[in-house]
């Protein structure tokens, strides 16, 4: 069958029309969340807790789907590749979507061509973590000892590239120790191995550390933070003695495989947004040590910009501070 030309017009705007129409009626079914951790970690938790928030307004239930495995790489390889129709959804962090590139060298996608920015998450500080056990009381106490003992202490971490990986490396680095790096699947498994002593040491983001704090399973040694928190009763900053100057903090965000509807990313920012109004969910996240950002932080089109701006960032970064995969 021959088309004309004007036929194909109105095809084509018959196409059109019909996106529009599904768009605005989206979304009709369940939408999934690709954690690439294993769950009970802190990417899962604060994950899970904004899946909620946005699935209200969105009337539609959001389920997590935790595809661990390499640091987040492998779940944001396959995210990267699912259908871009709004139904799938990664959320991705400082680690696989900024500092990967610099890192791997066979990634299967690139954080900045093959996904959309849907939104941006507050930022997360870390903290030191020890064992109850454990003989250093303080950072400076265990910089001494890995002065004097190049490799030894054992660092647990979330995969190569996670941000415990990462935040664990610059420490060293700007500390002038070497640690021998230990990855699991996610934090939470190291965290479990953390509290049998089975590591010596770890960087946790705050809302996952603070539970483990507060039930005494393991002994904060310092925040990452620019500034202490009152949740961390005593809590020096890693910048204020041991190592003046540092701060860091874990970004997060919510990303669409590249081609998702821009109506569709609209929609589940605009419902984003409603959920951030919640001022007790605000408070929540706030003593869990969770940062707020100016609102225009939160945007698409912002969020686009500072994670093309981190994998610039981490391409230096890492060849300063020498991490590589090994
Ligand atoms: N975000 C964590 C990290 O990179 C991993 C996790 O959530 O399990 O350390």
């Amino acid at each position: 069958m021959n088309f004309s030309w004007k036929q194909g017009l109105v095809l084509a705007s018959l196409v059109a029309a019909a996106g529009t129409a599904t768009a605005q009626s989206y979304p009709t079914r369940t939408i999934t969340w690709v954690v690439p951790f294993a769950a009970g970690g802190p990417t899962d938790a604060l994950a899970r807790d904004i899946a909620d928030k946005v699935a209200k307004p969105l009337g539609q239930q959001i389920i997590i789907d935790n595809q661990a495995g390499a640091g987040g790489t492998i779940g944001s390889g396959k995210t990267a590749k699912a259908n871009a129709d709004g139904y799938t959804f990664l959320v991705g962090h400082m680690g696989y979507m900024s500092a990967a590139p610099a890192l791997y060298k066979k990634l299967t996608y690139d954080p900045v061509k093959d996904f959309e920015p849907v939104f941006r998450f507050p930022d997360t500080p870390l903290v030191l973590l020890v064992p109850k056990s454990s003989p250093y009381k303080t950072a400076a106490d265990l910089i001494a000892f890995a002065k004097k003992n190049p490799g030894k202490l054992n660092f647990g971490n979330a995969g190569v590239g996670s941000t415990s990986h990462l935040i664990a490396a610059l420490f060293a680095s700007k500390a002038g120790i070497q640690v021998t790096q230990v990855p699991y699947k996610g934090a939470a498994p190291a965290m479990n191995d953390l509290i049998a002593g089975q590591v010596d040491a770890m960087f946790d983001q705050t809302n996952t550390a603070l539970p483990q704090v507060a039930g005494g399973r393991i002994a904060p040694l310092a925040l990452t933070s620019s500034q202490r928190m009152p949740q961390f009763a005593g809590v020096a900053t890693l910048g204020e003695k041991a190592l003046p100057g540092f701060e860091a903090a874990t970004w997060y965000g919510l990303y669409a495989p590249k081609g998702t509807p821009k109506e569709v990313i609209q929609k589940v920012h605009q419902a984003y947004l409603k959920a951030l109004t919640d001022k007790a969910w605000g408070q929540k996240m706030a003593d869990l040590g969770i940062q707020a950002l100016p609102e225009a932080q939160y945007a698409p089109e912002a969020f686009a910009r500072h994670t093309a701006a981190e994998v610039d960032k981490w391409r230096k970064v890492a060849a300063e501070a020498n991490i590589t995969v090994d």
